[in-house]
């Protein structure tokens, strides 16, 4: 089976030597030309377009930034749909909202073209390790029938609905993990204007019921001040615009998912785009008018 690749960014990359690890034959695409020569060096052949990946591929694996990106690249000029026909599938594993996983679906569907919306978490550390998790959209069969090459690049594939259900799922997750670090971010910083020290508040609830995840990967990182990313401010952004279009689409209000993404929006206008997303903390250590540190 010969597999396309496109989208070769911080996640498409390792996810695609990955897939060339486990012995799949590739096919790769991105507009930046560095990362299609590390593949090539690696034994991928490189096209000059998505028309030209699917036309060489039975399944189209995309990796990119978001649902513009992912209809311009199967849609557009020289897009995917140009070179691809029945029997052919595309899994797109970028995180994108579940409407436009519909519209996209629907298209390639058109001609004959099956896809699957399965988007990851686990963020670059675990996309080198190929120990990603995915929460895959689409029917059945096609899903059974491209588990095993999802499986190179991850720990847990699974399984959660129709075509868009996979980022219904992503976005759920991207709720959970934005709120939390606002928690944290709030607690830690009510704690260290309280003068008790953050570390050992940290230290002590850790175990019980506020314990968390999150907690455990970005506490000390915000104690220790190290706001490099991890993930973007920019791209929780990108999935909490998605969560909010969605839940305006049917009728869900959101009022916490809302007020942190204004508070993300601050951060952004204050410079911090590209910051990790714990950067958060530093909104409400402003507002507090004090710093966490250990
Ligand atoms: P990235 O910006 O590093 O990579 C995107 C790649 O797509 C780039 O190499 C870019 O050149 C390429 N690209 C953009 N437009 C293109 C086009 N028209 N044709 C061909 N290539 C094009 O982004 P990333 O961090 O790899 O994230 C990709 C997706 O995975 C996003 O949806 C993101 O939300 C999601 N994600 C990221 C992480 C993370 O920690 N970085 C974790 C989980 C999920």
């Amino acid at each position: 089976m010969k597999i396309g690749f496109i989208g070769l960014g911080i996640m498409g990359k390792p996810m695609s030597k990955n897939l060339l690890t486990a012995g799949y034959r590739l096919v790769v695409f991105d507009v930046n030309a560095a990362p299609m020569k590390e593949l090539s060096a690696l034994g991928a052949e490189t096209a000059a377009s998505p028309k030209e990946v699917a036309a060489k591929c039975d399944v189209v694996v995309t990796m990119l930034p978001n649902s513009p990106h992912v209809k311009a690249v199967v849609s557009g000029p020289r897009g995917v749909i140009e070179g691809a026909g029945p029997g052919k599938t595309v899994i797109d594993m970028s995180s994108i909202a579940p409407l436009a996983s519909r519209e996209i679906a629907s298209l390639l569907a058109e001609k004959g073209v099956e896809m699957l919306d399965a988007p990851v978490s686990g963020g670059e550390p675990k996309a080198i390790d190929g120990t990603l998790s995915v929460m895959v959209g689409g029917k059945k069969d096609v899903f059974e029938r491209c588990y095993p090459l999802m499986k190179a690049m991850a720990a847990s594939v699974v399984r959660v609905g129709d075509t868009g259900a996979g980022n219904v799922a992503k976005l759920a997750n991207q709720i959970v993990v934005a709120l939390n670090i606002a928690a944290m971010s709030e607690a830690l910083v009510f704690a260290a204007k309280a003068g008790v020290r953050p570390d050992l508040v940290y230290q002590a609830i850790r175990g019980g019921l506020a314990g968390s995840t999150v907690l455990d990967a970005k506490a000390p990182l915000v104690m220790d001040r190290k706001f490099s990313p991890g993930f973007r401010i920019n791209l929780h952004i990108k999935d909490l615009g998605n969560v909010l279009e969605t839940s305006r689409e049917i009728g869900v209000p959101l009022p916490m998912t809302a007020a942190v993404m204004e508070m993300m929006q601050a951060i952004k206008v204050d410079g911090l785009g590209d910051a990790d997303h714990c950067s958060l903390v530093r909104h409400y250590e402003r507002m507090a008018h004090i710093e966490v540190n250990r």
